[in-house]
Parts: C-alpha cells; sequence; structure tokens
C-alpha cells in the first residue's frame, strides 16, 4: 500500500472514530453518558425531548391516566413561551432534566446553555435538576464537563424509534420489538406537530405492559 492510501485509510478511521464520539448515544470518548440503567429488573423509562411543546398537555393527560411517571428533557426558549407546563409536568411527579437554552449543536456557549436552563427549571419548579440529555445527542469533551460541573449527569438512550418521522405503528412496533432491562426510549412532546409519537403512546404503554414491563423515571 502506497503511503498515500495508508493516509486516505488513516483519515478515514479517525473520521469514523470522530462521528462515533461525537454522537453515538454509547460513546463514553468524550466522559461518561448513561444510555441504559443497570438493572436486573424488568423495568424501562420514557422520555421527551423539545418541549414543552404542541403535544406535551395530551401526552400528560396519557401518562396521568396510565399512572406512569417519565422524564422531560425541556427546551429553555420554550420554557419562557409556556412555563405553565413545565408547572405541570413538575407538580405530576415527573422528572424534569436539561436539553439546552436553543436546541444548537453544542460546540460552545455550552456554561450558558446548560447553566440557565437549570436555573429557569428550578426557580420555576423548586425542583433540584440533576439530568441533561445533549440536542441531536452531539457532545464534546467540554460539554460532559460542563454539565459534571453543574452536577449533571449526562444521558442519552438505548431505544430511539424516530418518532418524529415515523408513523404511528412503527414507533410503537419499533419500541416493542427492542424492550430490555433498563431501556431509556427517547420520544418527542414538541417542539411542534409530534401527533403519531401521541398516538402511539397508550397503546405503547399497554403492550410493554403486556411483555412483563414496568415504567420508571430517571432519578
Ligand atoms: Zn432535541
Amino acid at each position: 500500500m502506497s503511503s498515500k492510501s495508508k493516509f486516505v485509510l488513516f483519515f478515514f478511521f479517525f473520521l469514523l472514530v470522530l462521528i462515533y464520539s461525537l454522537f453515538s448515544p454509547y460513546s463514553q470518548i468524550f466522559g461518561k453518558v448513561t444510555h441504559t440503567i443497570n438493572t436486573d429488573e424488568n423495568v424501562i423509562y420514557l422520555t421527551f425531548d423539545d418541549g414543552p411543546g404542541t403535544e406535551t398537555n395530551a401526552i400528560l393527560n396519557i401518562l396521568k391516566e396510565k399512572n406512569v411517571k417519565a422524564t422531560f428533557f425541556v427546551v429553555g426558549e420554550r420554557i419562557y413561551k409556556d412555563p405553565e407546563t413545565l408547572i405541570r409536568i413538575a407538580q405530576e411527579g415527573h422528572t424534569m432534566g436539561i436539553h439546552s437554552m436553543s436546541h444548537p449543536y453544542l460546540y460552545k456557549n455550552n456554561y450558558y446553555e446548560l447553566s440557565e436552563t437549570k436555573k429557569l427549571i428550578e426557580e420555576l419548579t423548586n425542583t433540584e435538576v440533576k439530568f441533561f440529555r445533549p440536542p441531536y445527542g452531539f457532545r464534546t469533551w467540554q460539554t460532559i464537563s460542563t454539565a459534571k460541573s453543574l452536577g449533571l449527569e449526562t444521558v442519552t438512550w438505548s431505544s430511539f424509534p424516530l418518532d418524529y418521522i415515523k408513523e404511528k405503528n412503527d414507533i410503537l412496533n419499533y419500541v416493542i420489538s427492542n424492550l430490555g432491562k433498563g431501556q431509556i426510549i427517547c420520544l418527542h412532546d414538541g417542539p411542534t406537530n409530534r401527533q403519531n409519537t401521541l398516538f402511539a403512546l397508550s397503546e405503547l404503554i399497554d403492550q410493554s405492559r403486556a411483555n412483563g414491563y414496568q415504567f420508571e423515571k430517571l432519578k
């Protein structure tokens, strides 16, 4: 092999590792992330990103009816538009986590994006925030270390049904056929039109329970 093709090969290998480190929900290269909860029990974790949004209240209604507690990773700028819904999430006993202030790729302004959102949630709900999920799952070493310095655990996911582009039945089938102990399921309650998620939710809860799984919130 010529030294030029060796270089090209090395370059693509490096690029693959970099992309994996920046985006994979499982990568620990830039710091510790939680993608699955370590447990022997049949427990799964519903998480909702990008709210408070159009579907949040309807989702809260279903969770209440089904007696399920979940975790909401909320966006600071959307809290300003709809503080009442954030307060409702807290009052109904769900966990709130940080999903940044403006939903950017977090390669800069990490401290502002995380600390301001933390302050906002804590002031409005009088609840300590302990979890952070990076937008798009994208993080650098600095993102995770900033989260850590604010006392936040970085959480990704182990079940990602692409609910923002899939139909109801695809979301449902994906989640049910991939069920596993301690799994963190990533869904979206905003910012706009997440109706397929909403339509799938009741059956998703019923079928998971029928498969022997219980729901828990992050804590
Ligand atoms: Zn998001």
